[in-house]
């Protein structure tokens, strides 16, 4: 195994980028789970996994000396207006690993207690939550989807006052790094010149270090954070996730999903859903997230104009020629990404039709998405088989599938590999709402994680699914949406 070595660069770049701060301890803590993958990717040593010692850690109870706990300093805008101070209110970073390849991991705790940052809030998070972000930024690792992902959690011992008492716990979660495009903002805001070039120039160092030899290297961070979250937007899509809070202070400099709140995969396909129950104009609906990833994007341009040129009208026209890039970059990786699912092996401007017309065909019948991609590789050899049952409109979804098999048919492969192909892009099993509620439910009344446990090893192997788990791989009926208040 390699070595384990940290190397806790954003605390060495001082403020206004971040500031020291200490978990605040708690009374009882307890496992809840452990990551050993990424622990050993992470070449954790041993002494930390499940024991007293690792609890210690993390929980915020005792910490060993390669931590240098801090809370980063960020702003953003939250649902189109700006607040110019947000930071991390209940999460604190304890260090920077770089594991075997080289790769730069932040180790962060969530929930571990207020921070310079927290303003009201009391710097803890719900078991709930907890859970939540557990389950589902694994099933998107599990996926291919650039995520942050969890390497601990625990209970803390206490309890916490939301709607209802709930039990406290901390999430640690890993990541490429926690910087935001509300981390540049922050700067923007409160810095001065040098302040954000020495950021950016900290930022390209970290995450893309082919800009620092550009002729151009702001323009090029730029486009290299369109470029990701271009991409990344497009797999959400792909997989029927919302985020649900795409302030720009959610938004990843490095391109990963970060900050689960009222996230969620769609059930019955509808673009216009939405899952924050304060996301009243279907703002971060599933429809309007890449206008809206481009929307926050333009605000990271703004905050980069002063170090692009110092001729603002120059900076302002090279930005925005960058910033442009990103419909074209989203909707290419969407269509080539629809078009695997649907089992074709390059998209023409044709099969863009064809896409369009099958999400159609299942918002009109309100199909479930995950299962309307799933089961259509059963359709390829009979119609009638698979996704029909899908489709309550017969002669809607007839004349749809016949085009498509005519289409299938020009490629030189043969059903069979096009089925294999499908099957391993189109997940059985999908983090379900209802099925993450029942999980929270379970957990917090009884203490019992055993579907927690069941969904969290399902979700490892979303393309496959085992018979003992085909529950896991079900739309949710009427009834359980109604319990579930997500839904
Ligand atoms: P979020 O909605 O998770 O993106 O959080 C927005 C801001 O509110 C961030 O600055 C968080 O750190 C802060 N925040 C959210 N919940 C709490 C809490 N319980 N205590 C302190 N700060 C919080
Ligand atoms: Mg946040
Ligand atoms: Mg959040």
């Amino acid at each position: 195994m390699s070595e384990f070595t940290v190397d806790n660069s954003l605390v060495r770049l001082g403020a206004p980028y971040s500031q020291a701060c200490l978990p605040t301890s708690v009374p009882a803590p307890q496992w809840i789970a452990f990551n050993t993958e990424l622990a050993a990717q992470l070449a954790l040593p041993k002494h930390y996994w499940q024991t007293d010692t690792g609890l210690a850690l993390f929980s915020g109870n005792n910490l060993p000396d390669w931590v240098q706990s801090a809370a980063h300093a960020y702003a953003g805008h939250q649902f189109g207006h700006f607040v110019p101070q947000l930071g991390d209110g209940r999460a604190l970073l304890l260090a920077e690993v770089l594991d075997e390849t080289g790769q730069r991991f932040d180790i962060q705790l969530k929930g571990a207690g207020r921070t310079p940052f927290s303003r009201r809030g009391d710097g803890r998070a719900p078991l709930g939550p907890v859970l939540r972000e557990y389950l589902v930024s694994e099933a998107m690792h599990a996926l291919g989807v650039p995520t942050t992902r969890a390497l601990a959690a625990v209970l803390t011992g206490d309890w916490l006052q939301r709607d209802t008492a709930e039990p406290g716990a901390i999430i640690t979660r890993v990541a490429k790094s926690h910087i935001r495009i509300g981390s540049f903002q922050y700067i923007a805001e409160h810095g001065d010149i040098e302040q954000l070039k020495t950021f950016a120039d900290y930022v390209i160092n970290r995450h893309y270090p082919h800009c620092a030899a550009s002729n151009t290297p702001y323009l090029a961070l730029l486009e290299s954070v369109v470029e990701a979250q271009a991409n990344l937007i497009a797999k959400w899509m792909s997989l029927g996730f919302i985020h649900g809070v795409m302030n720009t202070d959610n938004m990843s400099i490095a391109g990963e999903t970060i900050d689960y709140g009222p996230c969620a995969f769609m059930d019955s396909f509808n673009p216009a859903q939405v899952f924050s129950f304060i996301d009243k104009q279907g703002r971060y609906a599933w429809g309007n997230q890449p206008r809206i990833g481009s929307w926050n994007l333009a605000r990271l341009t703004e905050c980069l104009l002063p170090l692009v040129n110092p001729e603002q009208e120059l900076a302002v026209a090279e930005a925005t020629a960058v910033l442009q890039k990103f419909s074209t970059l989203n909707e290419t990786a969407f269509l080539q990404l629809m078009a695997a699912k649907i089992g074709l092996q390059q998209a023409t401007a044709a099969d863009e039709v064809l896409i369009r017309d099958y999400l159609h065909l299942m918002t009109e019948n309100k199909a479930d998405f995950t299962l309307a991609f799933r089961l259509l590789s059963q359709s390829i050899n009979d119609i009638n088989a698979g996704a029909a049952q899908l489709f309550g409109d017969k002669q809607a979804w007839q004349s749809w599938a016949e085009r498509w098999q005519l289409r299938l048919a020009e490629q030189a492969i043969n059903a069979t590999e096009v089925q294999q192909q499908m099957d391993s892009t189109n997940p059985a099993v999908i983090a379900r709402n209802h099925q993450i509620a029942n999980a929270i439910e379970q957990a917090t009344a009884q203490g019992d994680l055993t579907l927690f446990n069941r969904l969290h090893k399902a979700l490892a192997t979303p393309f496959t699914l085992a018979k003992a788990n085909a529950d896991l791989g079900l739309a949710p009926n009427a009834e359980q949406c109604i319990a579930n208040t997500f839904c």
